[in-house]
Parts: structure tokens; C-alpha cells; sequence
């Protein structure tokens, strides 16, 4: 039972660190070296399903399936970490994907105030279509002052 808790607790661990990666990658790699890969995602052409950007998703996929793959028989940590990341990958996709840049028919409005809240913070980062001077870089934790 205790060894349950505590992989659990690595999984909300990990999870909540990925909130952290994602925002020190966005910030600084992405509106950074890799500008020209996460570029189409605030000049987008309307005309293409998949963005550039999207290579992120896959390259932020592949250490929560190896850790899941490689952890599978043995439940040991790097299946824990591994499912952690999964999950917030999951949840970056339907929050930022579907719901706000509304990728697909589904989950396009909630009477969710903190989702509500979050996409407000989310459309002022793309308000800046430009590399430098950006806004909101996180996903699940934006500045209070959007809640309203
Ligand atoms: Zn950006
Ligand atoms: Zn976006």
C-alpha cells in the first residue's frame, strides 16, 4: 500500500514538474534557438492541419513512453515518472490543442472559470506573434489576474 502512495506521489511529482519544463522550454527554447520550429504557432497558416510545432508534441511524447515501455513488467519508477509525463502530455493536448486553439469539434467551450481563465491568459501569449517580449509561457498556472 505505502509503495502504491508513494508512486502515485511520483506521478503527481512529475506531472506538476512537466507544468515547469514546459514553461522553461516554451520561454526559453522555443521562443528562443528553436524559434523557427514554434514560429508557425503564433503566424499560423490556416491552410495546414499540422503546424511545425507539432514536432515538440512528439519530441515531449518519447520520455513518457520510454519510461512507461521500459518500467512496464517491473512497475519500477521510470514507469511512474513515464506515466506522469503521459498524462501531462495528455492534458497539455486537450487544454491547449483542442480546447483553446480548438483543433477539433470537441471540448471547444466549459463553464470551467479556471479553464476559462486559462485561455484568456493563453490568447494573450498569442496576441505577440513575435519571438521576443512574450507573455504567459506556462499551461496549468497562469497569473491570478485572468481568473475574473
Ligand atoms: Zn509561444
Ligand atoms: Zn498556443
Amino acid at each position: 500500500m505505502t509503495d502504491l502512495i508513494i508512486n502515485i506521489s511520483i506521478t503527481i511529482a512529475t506531472f506538476l514538474f512537466m507544468e515547469f519544463v514546459a514553461w522553461f522550454t516554451h520561454k526559453y527554447v522555443m521562443h528562443g534557438f528553436l524559434w523557427e520550429i514554434h514560429k508557425d504557432h503564433h503566424q499560423p497558416n490556416h491552410k495546414h492541419t499540422f503546424e511545425k510545432n507539432d514536432l515538440f508534441f512528439i519530441i515531449f511524447a518519447l520520455p513518457g513512453v520510454i519510461g512507461i515501455v521500459n518500467g512496464f513488467e517491473t512497475l519500477n519508477w521510470p514507469f511512474w515518472v513515464g506515466l506522469g509525463v503521459s498524462l501531462y502530455g495528455i492534458a497539455y493536448f486537450l487544454i491547449h490543442d483542442l480546447f483553446i486553439h480548438r483543433r477539433s469539434k470537441l471540448f471547444r467551450n466549459t463553464k470551467s472559470s479556471y479553464l476559462n481563465a486559462l485561455r484568456r491568459a493563453h490568447k494573450i501569449h498569442h496576441k505577440n506573434q513575435k519571438k521576443e517580449d512574450g507573455e504567459n509561457f506556462g499551461m496549468l498556472f497562469f497569473p491570478l489576474k485572468y481568473w475574473k
